[in-house]
């Protein structure tokens, strides 16, 4: 199929290269001309395993192409994806405006084609979104009916930074919210080399589930951050001891055999970042304030996820005697993840303020995320970033690890050796089972 996919951001460019990969013809569209420049010369403008070679090979086979021409994209197209962004308003609100934007852009491109066109929104958007907003304002500029000219579906996407590759390829299932039967017909002969169940639903409940996944993740992020704080409480207690003993419950792992699936989100850290799970748990609790009934829950999920940021600060705090102040802190991981250069919402965004604030001196480091954590971050007094962990670490009073990059386990040897003192604060349990006992090693959730 001729397929336009609107928005060539993280989701953007994975979606099209990995549909090119399926066989479909392929445009990403997107209003930034760097970013189209760097898609059609095959090259990922983002950070993600496996997508350099996947796009190259799109690229280079004329599967997919790029343009900032969303007109010229969508007018030949069978399809069109929408995948632009859906970021926060400063209230925690969701902010349609680049969907509306967009719907308003494709009503406008598909006005004078003939045959039937299928519009998917692949953005994550709140219940009631695709047929109140897009629908109306596709109509509008369009003249064309929903149902009888184009089609209407919402496919939520379920990648997760790092892994979106191998994600998109083996999904668990494809979620097709659908307008009607034809729409979802349609929408299941694109994914259908995916050979994942098709999940059909209307368009609202497609659109919740987005929501309820991401709720429920973050949901047992920030349980397990309340669980270590009061592990930490007592010496011996391990929070990750505990919450890996939970997990062998079989109300909770069918045969009490834990595996690497929902449960794997029942893990203590510095809270979660990104660019979904902050955003869509403020949208869906701002939504339900609005509508009269509220989120307790979910509010009391994004407190907690700031309370655990002040933990992994308070915990370096401790590490280097009560006090920050003067101290050079090398700080490991930028990204909010490994495998992603992506800073949204990381949390070294907010603990590296706390603790130049604390008078510390930061020194950050991070294998692909430098570039964007400086970009964010801002020239401060105070802080500045290194190439690699060992310029970072060298002379430092205390280490702090944010992001489970593997380059930051090194051996302890190496810490000794490149710091003042050797201080690790491990805020991702990433040196969990190795031999540190050489070293002073505060790991987050222990008591
Ligand atoms: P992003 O900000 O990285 O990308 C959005 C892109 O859309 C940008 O490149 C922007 O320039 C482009 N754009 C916006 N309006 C446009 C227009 N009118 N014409 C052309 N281009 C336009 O966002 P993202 O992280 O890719 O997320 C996109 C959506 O997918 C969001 O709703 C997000 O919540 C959802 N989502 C993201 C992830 C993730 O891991 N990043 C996972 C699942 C779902």
């Amino acid at each position: 199929m001729k397929i336009a996919v609107i928005g060539t951001g993280y989701v953007g460019t994975v979606t099209g290269a990995c549909l090119a990969k399926l066989g479909h013809e392929v445009v990403c569209v997107d209003s930034r001309e760097a970013v189209v420049k760097m898609t059609a010369e095959g090259k990922p403008h983002i950070s993600e395993p496996g997508l350099a070679e996947v796009l190259m090979a799109a690229v280079k086979s004329d599967k997919l192409t790029a343009t900032t021409d969303l007109k010229a994209a969508c007018e030949p197209a069978d399809a069109v994806l929408v995948c632009v962004g859906t970021p926060s308003r400063q209230d925690g609100s969701i902010d349609l405006s680049q969907i509306e934007a967009v719907s308003g852009q494709i009503g406008a491109a598909i006005a004078k084609t003939t045959g039937y066109k299928l519009v998917i929104i692949r953005s994550t958007v709140l219940p009631g979104t695709t047929r109140k907003l897009v629908l109306p304002a596709i109509e509008k500029a369009s003249g064309k009916k929903a149902g009888k000219d184009f089609g209407l579906c919402m496919t939520p996407e379920f990648l997760r930074e790092g892994n979106a590759v191998e994600d998109f390829a083996n999904a668990d299932r494809v979620v097709i919210g659908e307008l009607d039967a034809k729409s979802g017909k349609t929408a299941e002969e694109i994914y259908a080399p995916l050979k994942a169940p098709m999940l059909h639903y209307g368009l609202e409940t497609a659109e919740l589930i987005k929501y309820a996944a991401n709720s429920l993740f973050a949901t047992l992020i920030s349980y397990s951050n309340e669980i270590a704080r009061v592990a930490e409480k007592h010496p011996g207690v391990d929070a990750i001891e505990v919450l890996k003993s939970v997990e062998f419950d079989r109300r909770i792992t069918s045969d009490g055999k834990p595996t690497l699936g929902w449960t794997s989100y029942l893990r203590t850290g510095a809270g979660f970042g990104g660019s979904c799970f902050p955003k869509d748990v403020a949208a869906l609790a701002a939504y339900a304030k609005e509508a009269g009934f509220g989120a307790p829950l979910l509010e009391a999920v994004l407190e907690e996820n700031a309370r655990a940021r002040k933990a992994a600060v308070a915990l370096a705090q401790k590490a280097c005697g009560g006090s920050l102040a003067g101290k050079k802190v090398a700080v490991l991981g930028l990204a909010f993840k490994p495998f992603t250069d992506d800073v949204r919402e990381s949390a070294s965004l907010y603990i590296i303020p706390m603790l130049l604030a604390k008078e510390a001196t930061v020194v950050a480091a991070d294998p692909q995320a430098q570039a964007n954590g400086a970009r964010e971050l801002g020239a401060q007094t105070n802080l500045s970033f290194a190439a690699t962990p060992q310029a970072a670490l060298t002379g430092a009073d205390v280490a702090m690890i944010l992001t489970a990059w593997p380059e930051f386990k090194l051996p302890q040897d190496e810490f000794i050796k490149l710091m003042k003192t050797p201080v690790i604060v491990d805020c991702r349990r990433l040196l969990d089972g190795a031999d540190y006992s050489k070293a002073q090693v505060f790991p987050i959730g222990r008591g």
